[in-house]
């Protein structure tokens, strides 16, 4: 069986709407249309860079969805947290012992993801 043969099994019942039709896709500038980052004085994330520059994998650079973390020429890395998505992903993937301080940043700062 095919994904068409499944579509047309599934998708044939009147009144049925397909996924792109429930879902319509939504550029990544429209849907960071609807973001607000509430910056706090004081950096919810430390990265100590120190440790960073004996890491072999920079997972942080691939996984953060918000590219925040960048590589410097010296090993180490820059951080910015100010449109941090608050995914917690770099903390997950990161392995060097102390080099990520994660916190939630303090109250009414941060992520707003559906701002009105
Ligand atoms: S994965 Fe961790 S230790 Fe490696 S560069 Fe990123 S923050 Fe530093
Ligand atoms: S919490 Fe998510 S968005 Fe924020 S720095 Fe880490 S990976 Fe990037």
């Amino acid at each position: 069986m095919t994904n068409s043969d499944i579509s047309d099994q599934h998708g044939s019942y009147a009144g049925h709407t397909s996924a792109a039709d429930r879902w319509p896709a939504v550029s990544f500038e429209d849907r960071m249309g609807t973001v607000e980052f509430r910056i706090a004085p004081d950096a919810h994330i430390v990265v100590d860079s120190d440790v960073c520059r004996s890491c072999t994998t920079r997972a942080c650079v691939m996984a953060c969805p918000a590219n925040l973390f960048a590589p410097t020429a010296d090993g180490g890395i820059l951080f910015n947290y100010e449109e941090c998505f608050e995914c917690g992903t770099c903390y997950l993937v990161c392995n060097g012992e102390g080099a990520i301080t994660w916190n939630y940043p303090e109250g009414g700062h941060g992520v707003v993801l559906r701002k009105s």
